[in-house]
């Protein structure tokens, strides 16, 4: 399931950076998730980074995407090939 930024998002920036995936681009009005980017921070944190560090509670989960924490690990694998990413790496699954 990825996250999503809805029209809340104030263009504050405090999401882009905590990113692990770099999944967060800025759109027209608001920050945008590329959902083949998000991993909801599987594989690198216990807590979604964006959602946690937004002022205004912009960044919640897509409901119409839900994922495995298996295809979520694989994602996060596939996007950092040279990094080991084990089974039990941190995940919100898991918290
Ligand atoms: Fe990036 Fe994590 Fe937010 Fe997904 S949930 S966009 S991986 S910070």
């Amino acid at each position: 399931m990825a996250f999503i930024i809805v029209d809340d998002c104030n263009l504050c920036d405090k999401c882009v950076d905590p990113c692990p995936n770099d999944a967060i681009t800025e759109g027209d009005d608001i920050y945008i998730i590329d959902p083949e980017k998000c991993t909801e921070c599987v594989g690198f944190f216990d807590v979604p980074q964006c959602a946690d560090v937004c002022p205004v509670d912009a960044c919640i989960t897509d409901e119409d995407r839900v994922e495995s924490e298996a295809d979520l690990l694989e994602r996060a694998r596939a996007l950092h090939p040279g990094k080991e990413i084990p089974d039990d790496a941190p995940s919100h699954f898991r918290a």
